[in-house]
């Protein structure tokens, strides 16, 4: 066999790898055809899960990341104090820098401590420092302590140039003053999955307070969205957890499983998301398919979910 046979697409699906990348190359195309819709008003996500290492952070930025590429503006709210979005999005923030805690408790306007990210003009962050970890508190004797958040947002669709297509707010795991003021703020609930053993343990607790704050707070809230993260497709225990999660909210699930990447997790270390540092790696990929699902799906309409 000559050595140019090895090129043809017969004997190139042939082997693991071969098929692995002929997938790759095939998706990649599809997702560089895609032209996504923009929303007719903004959609304001909060991205939550009371567990911590699930992957929200990574999700909040990286579907951010995906829809700033596919033209969309974007903006992420980092409302953890870790800062970990604010890291992988490049964007500075030192305990100095004017952040969400400002927003938060002395009512700075968005537009005063927002940065554009290193990776898109489209993409844009309001940071968050370490005095963050002491607003949960500052916040309790605050006026209006869980409207906080979305009078500022609301201010800020008012005063901006640009009008914004969709906001990711990332949440501490924890279900305190902070968490609360995303969920009144939003629209929309996504939430991350991690496929491993215990995926659905203490869901059912973030789905109660998510109704209570629905019926208190912000009754336009909906979970809308839910994403499987850190899928191993070779172990069944992740095909098990992806069944039960499909079974359980078969309106909600993405199509798109995001895969346990390498790339994935080494991206922040660069500040970068894995769409910024490897565009076409699987977990990029993965990434960009489920902001695709999301974009194309629309927001559900009241009731719908
Ligand atoms: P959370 O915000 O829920 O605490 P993170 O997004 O910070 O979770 O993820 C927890 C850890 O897992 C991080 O070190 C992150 O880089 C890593 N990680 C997240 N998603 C993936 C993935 N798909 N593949 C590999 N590592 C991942
Ligand atoms: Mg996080």
């Amino acid at each position: 066999m000559s050595p140019s046979d090895t090129s043809s697409p017969d004997y190139g699906a042939s082997t693991p790898l071969a098929r692995e990348i002929a997938d790759l190359t095939r998706r990649r195309i599809a997702l560089s055809e895609q032209v996504l819709p923009k929303p007719d008003r903004p959609r304001i996500f909060t991205v939550a899960n009371q567990k911590g290492g699930v992957g929200k952070t990574t999700t909040t930025v990286n579907l951010a990341a995906a829809l700033a590429r596919a033209g969309m503006r974007v903006l992420v709210i980092d409302l953890d104090p870790q800062g970990n979005a604010s890291t992988a999005l490049g964007v500075d923030h030192r305990a100095d820098t004017p952040s969400v805690y400002d927003v938060l408790i002395n009512e700075a306007p968005i537009d005063d401590v927002v940065q554009p990210s290193p990776e898109s003009p489209n993409l844009l962050c309001v940071p968050a420092t370490i005095h963050l970890a002491g607003a949960e508190i500052e916040l309790v004797s605050l006026v209006a302590r869980e409207q906080r958040l979305r009078g500022a947002i609301t201010d800020y669709f008012e005063e901006v140039d640009q009008p914004i297509d969709f906001v990711f707010i990332d949440c501490p795991p924890s279900l305190g003053l902070l968490t609360i003021n995303a969920f009144v703020a939003a629209r929309e609930v996504l939430i991350p999955i991690q496929c491993e053993y215990y995926a659905l343990e203490g869901l059912s607790q973030l789905l109660d307070n998510i109704k209570l704050v629905g019926r208190h707070l912000n009754p336009e809230l909906v979970v809308s969205t839910i994403l499987l993260t850190m899928y191993d497709s070779r172990t069944n225990l992740a095909n098990q957890v992806v069944e039960e999660v499909r079974e359980h909210f078969p309106d909600q699930v993405l199509e798109s499983l995001i895969p346990r990447s390498v790339r994935i997790s080494e991206a922040p270390s660069y500040g970068q998301t894995v769409v910024g540092y490897d565009l076409n790696s699987a977990g990029s990929l993965s990434y960009r398919e489920a902001a695709g699902e999301i974009a194309l799906r629309g927001e559900p309409r009241r009731g719908e979910n």
